[in-house]
């Protein structure tokens, strides 16, 4: 009789934001490989439908929905399909703490912080999308991720492929890291009209298609700030060593220069399936919908320095970044206020910086221990930002 090998089991996946861009890329992929996996989880917002939608083509055990007048309705609608609903933000951190092996946090903001680190309390393998909850508690969420042995997974293409590279190769021999930057929809216009520059040009991201909050964090170029810091926790590498080059053509993902001169790469179409496979299959790889790179027919691939002066967030993220402390926390929640004051038509397109930077600057430098203190720390900036719109 011939032994019977026992077949893999199927990894057990959570979806913290399934309804967002990374989420439903994430749902696609998953669609595509229903016999390798089983959903455990998917959360949402508000976009009921499309959270019951994807409930019922993946039959998840748990559906929850974060706003909690929702709740009645997810239920309703998920009434005789033996998948259970819950709402409200605790429902979230709820879903998270589900035994699934695999959790992708891709919440987008500082809303994502609790439900994240509930799964990585619980050392689950934690695909990282949602940047924000790096930046604005990276110390914590490192610290209790090596307490907790969660294994962290960037997703972020800049830093996928940084891990990528570095999974094959000598983190110790490592001279610095390159972050490729599309320089986003207004990387040639002129300071004028960036100035007068209106939602929808912001939002015209021309090689991602993505959630609103990244699109305009992508346009005032914080999101590539936002990824310096990110990158300085997940590779414990200093600012110093973390290098920004603009490429258009958002082919390049990222590069890491070896002490010997080498400098490797990982290359791709701009498809954010590629990096969310990279997770979903880590440590093996898995088949991949995601265009194939014609690097005959792209032709030609560039490189330039960021421009200072039209985008000052670089510059504030590094500022940050060596300040330390509570200054990361208020940059992003001064940033989240912003950002979502110009999609609101309530600012200018630069003032989205100079609101973050007079946050940072009526907000005293002080340290960050515990989660409470980020979220005071978070709520007093979120205040502090929207008194710094009023006096616009
Ligand atoms: P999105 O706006 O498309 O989706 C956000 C998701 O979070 C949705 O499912 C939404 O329902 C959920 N959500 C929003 N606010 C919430 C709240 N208060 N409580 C609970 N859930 C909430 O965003 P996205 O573009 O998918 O980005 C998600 C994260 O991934 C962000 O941190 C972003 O920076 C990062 N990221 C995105 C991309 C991309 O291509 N979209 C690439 C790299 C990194
Ligand atoms: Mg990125």
């Amino acid at each position: 009789m011939i032994a019977q090998e026992a077949l893999p089991r199927p990894r057990r996946i959570t979806i913290l934001g399934s309804t967002g861009s990374v989420g439903r890329s994430t749902v696609d992929l998953l669609l595509r490989n229903r016999e390798r996996f089983e959903v455990e989880a998917l959360t949402g917002n508000r976009n009921l439908d499309l959270l019951v939608d994807q409930a019922k083509r993946l039959r998840p055990r748990l559906a929850a929905i974060a706003d909690p007048a929702l709740g009645r309705a997810l239920k309703g609608a998920l009434s005789g399909t033996g998948i259970e609903a819950a709402a409200g933000p605790d429902a979230l951190a709820e879903a998270a703490a589900r035994p699934a092996d695999w959790v992708m946090g891709a919440i987008v903001g500082a809303a994502g912080l609790a439900p994240t680190l509930a799964a990585i309390r619980r050392g689950a393998i934690v695909a990282l999308a949602n940047k924000e909850c790096l930046v604005c508690a990276g110390e914590l969420v490192m610290a209790e991720a090596r307490a907790a042995g969660a294994r962290l997974l960037p997703v972020d293409s800049e830093h996928n492929a940084i891990f990528q590279v570095l999974e094959g190769d000598h983190l110790n021999r490592v001279e610095r890291i390159i972050l490729t930057a599309s320089g986003g929809p207004f990387r040639t216009v002129g300071l004028e009209e960036m100035r007068a520059a209106k939602p929808a040009a912001a939002l015209a991201h021309p090689n991602w298609a993505m959630g609103s909050k990244i699109s305009i964090d992508s346009a005032t170029m914080m999101n590539k700030g936002l990824e310096l810091i990110e990158a300085h926790h997940l590779f414990g590498l200093p600012s110093e060593k973390i290098d920004i080059v603009v490429h258009p053509q958002s082919v390049v993902h990222s590069l890491v220069a070896y002490v010997d001169g080498s400098v490797l790469a990982q290359l791709g179409n701009p498809d954010m399936r590629t990096p969310i496979a990279y997770a979903l299959a880590w440590p093996d790889r898995m088949e991949c919908p995601a265009p194939r790179l014609d690097l005959a027919r792209i032709g030609a691939l560039t490189f330039e320095a960021p421009d200072p002066a039209r985008f000052p967030a670089l510059r504030i993220a590094r500022e940050v970044l060596a300040a330390g402390g509570a200054a990361p926390t208020i940059l992003n929640a001064a940033n989240e206020v912003a950002v979502a004051a110009f999609l609101g038509s309530r600012i200018g397109f630069l003032d989205i910086a100079r609101v973050a930077s007079a946050t940072l600057e009526r907000l005293p430098g002080r340290g960050i221990a515990s989660l409470a203190e980020v979220a005071e720390v978070d709520a007093q900036a979120r205040r502090t930002a929207e008194a710094a719109i009023a006096a616009l």
